[in-house]
């Protein structure tokens, strides 16, 4: 089988943890409990009648260095991020700055891997609040577009606190990884 390496980046806050935990353990914490060090799960799952061995990398907040500085790769190799087999880059679809965040995060691992083939998927999570908090869902749509079009990144929203495409989105995931592994 499989083995794949799940790097998890995103903002402080977005749900990166909850999205691992509800995956990982069906569970779901109200309580916001900030993510001090990297933390790495190891499920064996069978996703799509695949065995697969995910080692799935939950990583504290990265802060933000200008692309081309020494400290982005000072900050890569730190967590261990520069041989993951696909980054999954978590916003918050209620928060325009976490989008930003990620857009940021997109150019360092572009940057860092030197290459324009690394799998990234996109995920905006609390889809739960959006109707609560006023997004537009047109606004979200426009999101989702250009991530499609332009970034040609697999994207997917979902709702840790609800389950809600939890699991479509490791289905949608794994399909990522497997086309680049396999190149069909
Ligand atoms: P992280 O810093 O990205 O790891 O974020 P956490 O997973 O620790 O979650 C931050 C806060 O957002 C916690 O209070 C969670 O309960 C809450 N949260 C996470 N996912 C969701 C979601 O889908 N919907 C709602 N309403 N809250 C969420
Ligand atoms: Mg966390």
């Amino acid at each position: 089988y499989q083995t794949v390496r799940l790097a998890v980046l995103g903002a402080p806050g977005v749900g990166k943890s909850s999205i691992v935990r509800q995956f990982v353990m069906q569970q779901f914490l109200e309580e916001y409990v900030p993510t001090e060090q990297r933390q790495v799960f190891c499920p064996a799952v069978i996703i799509n009648e695949h065995l697969y061995e995910v080692r799935i990398i939950d990583c504290p907040y990265i802060p933000y260095f200008p692309v081309n500085s020494l400290y982005e790769w000072t900050d890569f190799r730190g967590y261990g991020l520069r041989n993951a087999t696909a980054y999954v880059l978590v916003y918050d679809i209620t928060s325009e700055e976490s989008f930003e965040y990620i857009k940021s995060l997109r150019l360092q691992i572009l940057e860092s891997r030197n290459c324009h083939d690394v799998p990234i998927f996109v995920v905006g999570n609390k889809h739960d609040l959006a109707d609560e908090r006023g997004v537009p869902r047109r606004e979200v749509r426009e999101v989702a577009n250009m991530v499609k079009k332009q970034w040609k990144c697999g994207y997917i929203e979902c709702s840790a606190k609800y389950n809600w495409h939890i699991m479509l989105l490791f289905k949608e995931l794994m399909k990522t990884v497997d086309y680049i592994d396999y190149g069909h």
